[in-house]
């Protein structure tokens, strides 16, 4: 049986995903040849390119509404550079909520001004800033909606007239949002929807004007929207696996549904961090993130104990961030209820023996 798999990223697929990529790999559509020895011109994949595309749309109910979503590559790490890149034409405006949102800080001011509205740091990023003001003379707005290392999540985004861009790497899919708010959203693929390799970027038509200046091919939104996604080889695996998570999440029936049961596992493993006075849970409660839950042993000397009990228990993927330390739980779109209830069982047992 498959191992509970707490892993931030990569991270669990659903395993029916798995096993009809793995056959993908040997034999694609019943025609003897794999998915990753075919042309990515070929009809077959073309179609494969474009459901993800659509689908990727679709749940996020934004088709017909004047958006493109593109597969590219280069991790959400390049998107740090890609979105300042073309859009910082002068000045723009970053919340700084962790170690995701400070590096796309770093790279923006290779750029132009940056205007940090508020920062988390003080606290160690346990906690989403609330009060603070957009400048209406920037360029655009960046945030981050989860921060996948300190496990906080934002439950609300700001009204702004300014265009707001969004990482929503390790949330995308997992919660329903009025995504028509963001003219631009980018998400790694490995946290919620297929392998590495292929970064999800849903762009405005209309914000595709707004490039800033001259910008390299490979760099420019427009080069890839006017290519349909191909303007090179795009990753085809992670693609296609993307494709078949997507599909898996239309089946169970879209975001209301994965969100109500993501909502389940979180509240299953916060109640049990709050009753077990073995364990404390590291950031504000409003700013819990529903993915990504932290949390620390009161008493450092059960720690050995605990880790022996998990791993026996075939949990995966426990231990915190270097940069944050304790434990930090993953509980991406695919991570069952059961997998949340083997771990809250452990740490029942942890207290019975202690
Ligand atoms: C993982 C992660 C990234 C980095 O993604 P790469 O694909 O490794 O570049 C960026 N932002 C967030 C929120 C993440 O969780």
């Amino acid at each position: 049986m498959k191992k509970h798999n707490f892993s931030a990223g990569p991270c669990i697929l659903p395993e029916s995903v798995l096993k009809k990529a793995s056959e993908a790999v040997i034999n694609f559509n019943n025609d003897d040849l794999s998915l990753i020895e075919i042309s990515h011109r070929s009809q077959p994949f073309v179609d494969v390119i474009e459901k993800a595309r659509a689908l990727a749309l679709e749940h996020l109910n934004l088709q017909d509404k004047g958006y493109t979503a593109l597969f590219l590559q280069g991790g959400a790490s390049s998107q740090f550079l890609m979105t300042a890149y073309n859009f910082l034409d002068k000045k723009a405006a970053y919340l700084n909520t962790g170690t995701w949102s400070s590096k796309a800080i770093e790279e923006a001011k290779l750029f132009g001004d940056l205007v940090e509205v508020a920062s988390s740091k003080d606290k160690n990023f346990n906690y989403i800033p609330k009060e603070f003001t957009i400048p209406t003379d920037v360029d655009y707005f960046h945030c981050t909606s989860n921060n996948t290392i300190y496990g906080t999540q934002m439950k609300s985004f700001p009204e702004s007239e300014v265009p707001m861009i969004c990482d929503m790497s390790s949330d995308i899919f997992s919660r329903q949002l009025d995504f028509s708010k963001f003219d631009l959203i980018y998400a790694g693929a490995q946290k919620n929807m297929g392998p590495a390799g292929a970064t999800l970027v849903v762009i405005k038509n209309d914000f595709l004007d707004k490039i800033c200046r001259v910008v390299p091919s490979m760099l420019n939104y427009k080069m890839h929207a006017d290519k349909d996604s191909m303007y090179n080889t795009p990753p085809v695996f992670s693609v296609y696996v993307s494709m078949l998570t997507l599909e898996w999440l239309k089946e169970l029936g879209g975001i209301n549904f994965i969100e109500e049961l993501n909502q389940k596992k979180a509240d299953l493993l916060y109640t049990e961090i709050d009753r077990n006075p073995l364990f404390r849970g590291l950031v504000n409660k409003e700013d819990r993130s529903n993915m990504n839950a932290t949390f620390v042993l009161e008493n450092e000397q059960l720690q050995e104990r605990f880790n022996t009990m998990w791993l026996d228990a075939r949990i995966n993927g426990l231990e915190g961030h270097r940069s944050v330390g304790g434990y930090r739980a993953s509980m991406y779109n695919a991570l069952p209820l059961y997998s949340v209830q083997a771990l809250v069982d452990v740490m029942k047992e942890l207290e019975r023996k202690a």
